[in-house]
């Protein structure tokens, strides 16, 4: 008899559910705090991954919208609030400053952050944007990630360290080319002129007083 109504199994019924109520557990970036409490000294471990949004880049490089972060944090409750440490790591999408080939990486650092609770001194003490808040029971670790990673992102990404560029004679990436290409000295001292006297080969109308015969002879 009680098998045939089992309470804690079959499908929800969403009638139970506040209809269109928001589930905070849903997004991965919102950690729960209830589980750690308040209890200065107490510590949770996290593990998770979280999509990256839209907006992580800057000109060259960035985390692709949707790709996955990967947070390994530490949680622990202080007296202000609850102190966050440990890694982010985010994969990387961009291209070489020097050669513009495409770059693929993974960024990943180190962070640590006192996120406060309403009420405390830290936060009764800090300017609005000096310090990040702890939202009822929950701490939003997006912020926090997008501002790390975004000032961590070389503005001036390279696909090596000794990656040598273009060749400025004819563009392709001198580290396709091999080691003794160049272009023919000629070409430079020509290069030299037509910088210095216009374009060469076309026939300047009228430089006055240069010429020394006059076509109408
Ligand atoms: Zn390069
Ligand atoms: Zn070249």
């Amino acid at each position: 008899m009680s098998a045939a109504s089992p309470l804690r199994s079959g499908a929800p019924s969403s009638g139970l559910r506040p209809q269109g109520a928001r589930r905070p557990a849903a997004n991965p970036w919102r950690v729960d705090l209830r589980e750690l409490g308040r209890r200065a000294g107490s510590m949770q471990e996290l593990d998770r991954t979280a999509p990256a949004p839209e907006d992580w880049r800057v000109e060259l490089v960035g985390v692709p919208a949707g790709t996955e972060v990967r947070l390994r944090l530490r949680l622990e409750s202080v007296m202000e609030g609850v102190l966050v440490s440990g890694e982010i790591a985010a994969p990387l999408t961009g291209s070489c400053a020097r050669c513009l080939e495409p770059i693929e990486d993974t960024l990943s650092l180190h962070v640590q952050e006192l996120y406060a609770y309403a009420g405390s001194t830290t936060e009764a003490t800090s300017e609005e944007d000096e310090v990040r808040r702890i939202e009822g029971d929950y701490l939003d670790l997006e912020p926090l990630a997008r501002d790390s990673i975004v000032l961590a992102l070389p503005l001036a990404p390279v696909c090596r360290d000794d990656c040598a560029g273009l060749c400025v004679d004819c563009g392709q990436r001198l580290d396709d080319l091999p080691a003794d290409h160049a272009h023919e000295v000629v070409d430079a001292r020509w290069a030299g002129l037509a910088a210095k006297f216009g374009t060469p080969s076309t026939s300047s109308p009228g430089a006055p007083g240069e010429s020394p015969t006059t076509e109408e002879n």
